[in-house]
Parts: structure tokens; sequence; C-alpha cells
């Protein structure tokens, strides 16, 4: 069976480092936090440096997961009840949960069809005087149109918080993901671009004062042992985690190549077939292909030849966030998340998937 994240023969490539790195850890007798953690950070803030001008003065401060992320950054700009966040209807719980968490309201911004990124004119028709930020989801590894979204997010006061829980390694007119939001964020979670074994996450910003907030936050709104200045939360990245990320870090250039490659075979191969569409990738973005994602007009058909293949596939995301129970909002207006939600399918595309084998496997299925 083909795995639809293939983490084995990952591991299997990089073995040696892998296991000397983990031996290190165990043997020191740190495991949360200490110096793996610290050297993560400070390498994270020097791929963003090498993968941009703007990602100079990048700080990062790695914590327990991406949800924590978004929940520590929410909280250092100072989400309060009644603030309304705009997020985009289609994506990952995560970005709406955090803000309900925290007693603010979130409000469901409808997607571009093609990239299936937020759309800035839904952004701008969200707007009250309540919005004090939007959470830009940068979507399967892409950036969302930045340079709209901080326009009006200048026009009316708002900050960006960006979700780059799948796009840490992309880039958008030269400029790497984690350097446009006033505070970006990623995931460590084991599947996405860069993993690890466990939960994990990161925040980043250029920003000396909400550095240290977050710093703060993550720690139980603490600089020092015992003195709590504001209230925080415990969220941290232990010192195994971190030790397996640095190692993936080193490689993450070589399989970001692979994964453009694997989806570039991809959409070679669907670009004549009806009714099948891949998601674009906007000018001027480098995506990390979390996800290869195509819009499937008839996605029931084409899941049956997937499975006569044993092609394994997921699909991202088969509800809108405003359907889902724990927000039930009747009067969202997002056609084009709710047409993603019945057509998106992913397929394999890990830099240690065989791509030419797959598309075999569908070619083989598709002969009439
Ligand atoms: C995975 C993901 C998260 C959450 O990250 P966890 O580490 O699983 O908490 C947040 N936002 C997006 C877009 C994600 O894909």
């Amino acid at each position: 069976m083909i795995p639809f994240v293939n983490l084995v023969a990952q591991r299997n490539t990089y073995r040696k480092e892998f296991e000397e790195i983990e031996k290190n850890v165990l043997e020191s007798g740190y495991f949360i936090g200490g110096s793996q953690v610290a050297n993560l950070e400070k390498e994270l803030s020097e791929y963003i440096g090498a993968h941009g001008k703007q990602g100079k003065n990048v700080q990062t401060i790695a914590c327990g997961s991406g949800t924590d992320a978004l929940t520590i950054a929410l909280m250092a700009l100072g989400l309060s009840a009644g603030d309304e966040v705009i997020v985009p209807d289609f994506t990952f719980i995560a970005p709406a949960e955090c803000v309900a968490f925290l007693g603010g309201t979130p409000r469901f911004a409808d997607i571009d069809i093609q990239t299936l990124q937020i759309s800035p004119v839904s952004v701008e028709k969200l707007i009250t005087p309540k919005t004090k930020g939007i959470i830009a989801v940068n979507l399967f590894g892409q950036c969302v149109p930045f340079a709209e979204l901080r326009k009006i997010a200048e026009k009316h006061n708002l900050w960006i918080i960006e979700d780059s829980a799948q796009a840490f390694g992309a880039t958008q007119n030269g400029r790497a993901a984690c350097t446009f939001g006033d505070i970006a964020i990623t995931s460590f979670y084991p599947t996405k671009p860069l993993g690890c074994y466990g939960d994990g996450g990161a925040l980043f910003t250029c920003s000396e004062t909400l550095a240290e907030k977050i710093r703060m936050i993550a720690n139980h709104g603490s600089k020092g042992h015992y003195k709590h200045e504001i209230i925080g939360v415990n969220s941290r990245l232990d010192a195994l985690q971190a030790a397996i990320l640095r190692v993936k870090l080193r490689h993450l250039d070589e399989e970001l190549k692979v994964r453009q490659q694997n989806a570039a075979k991809y959409d070679d191969f669907f670009k004549n077939w009806e009714g099948v569409v891949p998601q674009k990738t906007a000018e001027g973005n480098t995506s990390t292909v979390a996800q290869y994602t195509l819009l499937v007009q008839d996605r029931d058909a084409f899941i049956a030849k997937l499975n006569a293949a044993q092609v394994p596939y997921c699909i991202h995301y088969p509800a809108t966030l405003h359907s889902q129970k724990c927000f039930a909002e009747e009067d969202v207006a997002a056609p084009n998340a709710t047409l993603a939600t019945r057509q998106a399918i992913s397929l394999p595309v890990c830099a240690f998937t065989d791509v030419d084998e797959i598309i075999r496997r569908i070619q083989t299925q598709t002969k009439v």
C-alpha cells in the first residue's frame, strides 16, 4: 500500500543523522528546552533570513503545537472578548477555534476558487468596528496575496497573523513565508512539510516587543524563575523534537524541490482531464506543496478510480468552517469555499512518493 505521507522512507534516508542526534538528546539529560531548542530556533531564523531580505531580523520562538502558536499569537496581540477576527472559511479549524477559545468571534471569508486562498475582497466586506485582525492561512503551502491584504489591514488598522502551518519554506516575490504577518506561526505536526515525531510548533516575528511577550506567554507569563507578570500558558517544544527538526531542516530545500517536481508531474498528467483542475499557484509564489490538491467535478467517480488503482487520497477539507456544528453560522456567504469542500481532493506528494507509479496506476484505471 502506498502511504499518503511516507515518513518511514524519510526516516530510512536520514537514519544515521537521526540516530546520532537522538542518542545525544537521550543521554544529555535535557528533555525540555536546552540547547537543542535554542539551536533549532536560531537555525529556523537563519533559514528564513537566507530565503529573503525581510527575514534578517526575524525571531523564532518554539512552542508545543501550531494550535498553541495561534493561541499565543492572539494573546500577544491582545485579543479580548467580543473582538472579531477574519479567517478563511476553507481551512483547518485551528485559526477559527483559537479565536473563539479566547472569547473572540471568527468571521468567515470566502476564497479564490483558483488558488483556494482567502479572498481580499471577501475580507474587506467583513470588516466592522469590532474587527481587530486577520488570520491569513497559506493554504496547502503557498502564500495568500499579502500585498492586497496588508493594504486592507493598514487602511483599517488591523494586525495580520500569518498561519504558515503548511508553508514554512514557501516564498512570495522573493520574500520568505513567516515574514508577512505581524506574527507568523508554523506547525511541526508529523505530516507537515517540516514535521517532527510528535506535536510541535513555532512563532515568528520581527518585533522585539512581540517576541518578548510571546516568550513570556508560552512560559506561564514569566521571564525568569517564578516571577509571573501576565497570564500565560505552558507550551514548550521538547529537546527530542527539536533535534529531529534540526536534521529535517538540513534537507528541507531538497525535499521541497522534489515536492514541486512531483506537483509538476501531476499538473502535466491532469492538464487535459475534463472536470479536473489543479490548485493554481499564484504568480510570484513558490509553494511547499504541503498538499497536491485538485478540484474535481465528479469527485465520487474520481475516488472510485483511485480506490481501484489503490492510490490513497485525503479530502482537505470536507466542510466549510462556518457550517461546523461548533460555529453553525447561517448567514455566511462563501460560495467558493462551499464548492471547494465538494470538489477538493489531495493526492500523495511528499518527497518520498513515487508519483510516476501513482500516475501509472491511475492511467490503468482510466483506459477503456
Ligand atoms: C496543522 C494546522 C494547524 C495546527 O497545527 P497543530 O500543530 O496540529 O496544532 C493550524 N493551521 C493550519 C492551516 C494547519 O494546517
